[in-house]
């Protein structure tokens, strides 16, 4: 009614101003003073209401996926650990973590929640009082600024916006105590550290309903919503950075994805509503880069960063964020829907996958999805980081960095198989195979940078190549992968060492799933359970519908065995209690002191056993050269040429000539067409252009090329160029 009445009052009032302002000021000044009145109540009590819609959109999110009967027995549990004085006894005050203001949430959630038995409960209300008030006398202060910056706040703040609509619930003391706890400095442009301190600037604003708080929530909760060039937060190929210069797109990513996200999703329809601008960056992100990276409910593990270490950590957990974004983002239904469905299982991880691949230059880090599985490489160079250790978390990652691939069909291939791993056989990589995972310990906290500045890709968008220049703990080697729609082609060359360990090329280690079957020039054989054997003359291996081929013979070790270890060993945070699991891994090994050993196989996912046994279609796929300078795969049924010069060369086969003045790496689409496509790019960001000679079978003459590369940002990006007859002969003239 009164708003009613106010808002009348105020239509008149405009009415009036509106036509007395060519007859004279009188007019305007008598009620201008009753408008500005009318309008300072309207936006008070406007702006209340959106104190009251964030709080309630925040309670109704804190509430998501909860189990009534599951939290009542969780509280009921807890109780026995809360002294009279409100302190939990299990609880070491001097190192609190999650716990106890975890459990002190529980219990205001179910005081809220009219489903649940505790709802309104007089006891559960005396409870809270007791613990908070216990909380805010203790003070705690942990080691890790992080619980005190960022936990703690948060959770009180989300615990007071819980019980904002009980106003009784909480004496008002204890309250403004709680408000005072909260408050903590802003660690500006420092990605999601930053939009994690704002997120508990919102929840107090919510709480004091202050517009200033409001304002700087929403400042910092959207700062980290933009592109940067080589700081923290969301890169301009779409990777991101935490750390420096280091690729964390599923760690640090996805807490910065999910704070966007429900920042976003709060403020909705408010004047504190995200700028279109800022949406498309957040919805580009999260579909084009963070997404893919999960393989049905499992984060590919090249993601995650120091977390790899953490148990469960390559779960994704992402449905409320999807549903969020399917309100905040409701023209892109369809897509949200199916990705909420492959997350939950209830679709299978190939369920509306469309293939793509993307180099991403600024994290050298390349995602190759297809409907029948993802294939992902993480490299380092000069310009990077390698995968951190921290806060002794990923104690032996060392060889993430390396050229670790990730190899995924259900996605769950590798989900906790850490603490059984053998940390110097990560998958795809190229380096010293110690007695123990003595030489995987990293041996300095937040990054190391990488060691060659030739290490980059290409992409056209579905098939690409990637090559890193691998020289790390005295191992080098030349190391390339080349993408098509079945096949992936991984290359080695040039490997040396001088060191007293065997070198080994590690091409999978993965929770045992099925029989393993080895193919041979004359006989084939499924391997014995529980064991190890070498073979100098396998042609293929076949293992969890993913199939290694062996174009040459190579000393292949083949061993489906029980691994053991735990968490603790690659993560002091972890627990110490023994775990093992059947793992299948299959390596090549160079010897000791190999010098320019070289390896190749080709990775078919999706594939059935019975066609290892068959001859593989290898006239379709050729490996043309595989040498320290050049490596070169051609894909005939594809029509495409994919090539890695690591200097200046020039390769010449069946009548064609490719000759490059700089390193780089080209693919040539539909090369035995007269519109040819040339993609190319510049794995050490430094060249401005690069002069190419060329000849193609169905082009008259040979003729000369002259690319432009892209610079500052952009360096490294690939690019693509026509090569016209007409234009080329004209050039040529
Ligand atoms: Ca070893």
């Amino acid at each position: 009614m009164i708003n009613g009445a106010k808002f009348i009052l105020r239509r008149f009032f405009m009415h009036k101003l509106y036509f007395s302002k060519p007859n004279g000021k009188m007019y305007y000044k008598k009620y201008f003073l009753i408008l500005c009145l009318l309008n300072c109540l309207g936006k008070l009590n406007a702006q209340n209401k959106i104190y009251d819609t964030i709080a309630e959109r925040i309670a109704i999110d804190l509430q998501w996926g909860v189990n009534d009967q599951e939290l009542a027995s969780r509280i009921d549990n807890n109780w026995s650990k809360l002294a009279a004085d409100g302190s939990w006894i299990d609880i070491n005050y001097n190192d609190a973590k999650f716990d106890p203001l975890v459990r002190i949430k529980e219990m205001a959630i179910a005081y809220v929640r009219p489903s649940n038995r505790f709802y309104h409960s007089q006891k559960v209300q005396l409870l809270l009082v007791k613990s908070l008030q216990n909380w805010a006398d203790k003070n705690p202060k942990n080691k890790n600024w992080w619980y005190n910056d960022i936990f703690y706040p948060q959770n009180i703040g989300q615990i007071l916006v819980l019980l904002q609509q009980n106003t009784k619930a909480l004496p008002s003391e204890l309250k403004a105590i709680l408000i005072s706890r909260m408050q903590r400095k802003m660690r500006e442009n420092d990605g999601a550290n930053t939009s994690d301190i704002a997120l508990h600037y919102l929840y107090r604003a919510c709480v004091t309903e202050n517009k200033s708080t409001l304002d700087s929530a929403t400042t910092y909760l959207y700062q980290p919503i933009t592109l940067s060039n080589g700081k923290e937060g969301v890169q301009i190929d779409g990777s991101y950075y935490q750390h420096g210069k280091q690729q964390a797109i599923g760690s640090y990513g996805r807490v910065f994805l999910s704070n966007a996200v429900n920042a976003t999703f709060y403020l909705r329809n408010t004047p504190y509503a995200l700028p279109e601008k800022k949406l498309e960056i957040l919805i580009d992100f999260f579909k084009n880069t963070f997404a893919k990276t999960i393989r049905g409910t499992y984060y590919d593990f090249n993601v995650r960063g120091r977390g790899i270490s953490r148990k469960d950590s390559l779960r994704s957990g992402l449905e409320s964020i999807i549903n969020k974004m399917s309100t905040i983002n409701a023209e892109n239904n369809n897509y949200w829907n199916a990705l909420a469905l492959r997350v939950t299982n209830q679709k299978p991880a190939a369920y509306q996958i469309v293939s793509s691949h993307t180099f991403y230059w600024k994290s050298g880090y390349t995602l190759h999805v297809a409907p029948e599985y993802t294939f992902s490489v993480q490299t380092a160079s000069t310009r990077t980081l390698r995968t951190e250790r921290g806060n002794n978390e990923n104690i032996l990652g060392n060889f993430l960095a390396d050229g670790a691939t990730n190899i995924q069909r259900t996605g769950s291939e590798y989900a906790n198989i850490m603490p059984v791993w053998e940390w110097d056989k990560i998958p795809g990589t190229t380096n010293r195979d110690y007695l123990a995972d003595e030489g995987a310990t990293v041996k300095k906290d937040w990054g190391i940078p990488g060691t060659t500045d030739f290490v980059g890709g290409l992409s056209d968008g579905k098939y690409g190549v990637s090559a890193y220049h691998l020289n790390s703990d005295s191992v080098e080697a030349k190391k390339a992968w080349f993408f098509f729609d079945k096949e992936i082609v991984c290359l080695g060359a040039g490997i040396t060492s001088n060191t007293a360990q065997p070198i080994v090329t590690t091409i999978n280690q993965s929770w045992l799933r099925s029989e393993v079957s080895v193919a041979m020039q004359n006989n084939s054989n499924v391997l014995l359970p529980n064991i190890q054997v070498a073979y100098k003359n396998a042609t293929a291996v076949s293992h969890d519908s993913i199939s290694y081929f062996f174009p040459l013979n190579q000393n292949l070790v083949v061993a489906n065995q029980i691994q053991a270890g735990n968490w603790y060993r690659i993560n002091n945070f972890q627990p110490k209690e023994e775990r093992s699991g059947e793992v299948f891994k299959l390596w090549i090994d160079h010897g000791i002191k190999p010098t320019n050993a070289a390896y190749q196989y080709i990775v078919v996912p999706g594939s059935q056993k019975s066609s290892i046994f068959k001859n593989y279609p290898f006239n379709n796929l050729q490996i043309l050269q595989n040498t320290p300078n050049l490596q070169v795969v051609m894909h005939k049924k594809l029509g495409l040429l994919q090539m890695v010069f690591y200097a200046p060369d020039s390769f010449v086969y069946n009548g064609m000539t490719i000759k490059v003045d700089k390193p780089c790496v080209l693919q040539i689409n539909d090369f035995e067409s007269a519109n040819a496509i040339l993609f190319i790019a510049d794995p050490t960001q430094k060249s401005n252009e690069i002069n190419l000679e060329l000849k193609l079978p169905k082009y008259s003459t040979k003729f000369k090329l002259t690319c432009p590369l892209p610079d500052a940002e952009f360096a490294g990006k690939t690019v693509k160029f026509k090569l016209e007859n007409k234009n080329l002969q004209h050039k040529n003239n």
